[in-house]
């Protein structure tokens, strides 16, 4: 964890731990009492073009704890947003299993899935993918029709985070009247809205300057402490990566733990994506 010593971190680590707890009793620990979140067994997904078969994602593993940080960091086309999509429940994977609380997700309808990543889980694309017919507000507010969870309280909830994201004078505007970064906070917000328990994050900092980036990973982490929910971040900012308990690589569709130097670039990474 992100080292920190004064009072208001301990506080905050305390309330994270509490929200931990509170939001995996149900679930059975594991040997050294951490509760996994998300785990997948050995996740495949091809693309077919043509007659050539694309490998984005190669036997995948990864287990996720509650609360956990995890980075993934690897060059452009290496899998790392198709990973994501699967594990968001977004995408389905060819073969290998893919569970998030305990629940397999390729056993669940679309539709049960659907209310299931209402219910648990949150993503911020790395290219917004706002609904542009709607305000701000209503997209904010497109995943509560996908969230039966009696404890989720809107009303606070929402204030503070408009609050947070200093959106509150911009919520009847269109994506398109909006700035890049002004659309990046809506999705965050959306990404927010019914307090997932594991929060993806697609370069949520990549189109934003170095301020605006601290800002947003700041409320990330803020949020992470809150609702102590599980934070998987793709990056290529390594001072991003080196604040995560986790980094792992991605590498031509395959995950590897990665050692965290920060001592170079990545290998193979030409900046800029998409
Ligand atoms: P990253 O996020 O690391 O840049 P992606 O997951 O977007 O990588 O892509 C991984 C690989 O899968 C790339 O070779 C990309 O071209 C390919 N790919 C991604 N989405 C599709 C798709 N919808 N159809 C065909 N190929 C795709
Ligand atoms: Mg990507």
């Amino acid at each position: 964890m992100y080292p920190r010593k004064d009072k208001a971190a301990e506080k905050a680590r305390r309330i994270m731990q509490q929200s931990i707890e509170d939001h995996t009793a149900d679930l059975a620990p594991t040997v050294d009492g951490r509760k996994v979140v998300l785990e997948t067994v050995d996740v495949m997904r091809q693309y077919h073009q043509y007659d050539e078969v694309v490998t984005a994602v190669h036997r995948a593993n990864l287990q996720v704890f509650a609360g956990e940080f995890v980075a993934i960091v690897g060059a452009s086309g290496s899998g790392k947003s198709t990973l994501l999509h699967l594990c968001a429940g977004l995408d389905r994977p060819n073969s290998g299993s893919i569970s998030v609380r305990g629940h397999k997700l390729e056993e669940m309808s679309e539709d049960d899935l659907g209310e299931f990543r209402g219910n648990f889980l949150g993503m911020i694309f790395q290219s917004h993918h706002l609904i542009p017919q709607l305000t701000a507000l209503e997209n904010i507010l497109v995943p509560t029709l996908m969230c039966d969870r009696e404890e989720v309280s809107y009303e606070q909830h929402f204030k503070r985070l408009i609050t947070a994201l200093d959106l509150a004078d911009r919520l009847h505007h269109l994506p398109s009247e909006l700035s890049g970064g002004q659309q990046q906070r809506v999705a965050i917000a959306r990404a927010l809205i019914n307090r997932p328990q594991i929060l993806f994050a697609d370069e949520p900092t990549g189109n934003l300057d170095r301020a605006n980036a601290e800002e947003v990973l700041g409320l990330l982490l803020a949020t992470r402490e809150e609702l102590g929910c599980a934070l998987v971040m793709v990056t290529h900012d390594l001072s991003i990566a080196a604040r995560a308990d986790r980094v792992l690589k991605m590498e031509a569709g395959r995950l590897r733990p990665w050692n965290n130097r920060m001592d170079g670039m990545l290998p193979g990474y030409e900046g800029g994506e998409e």
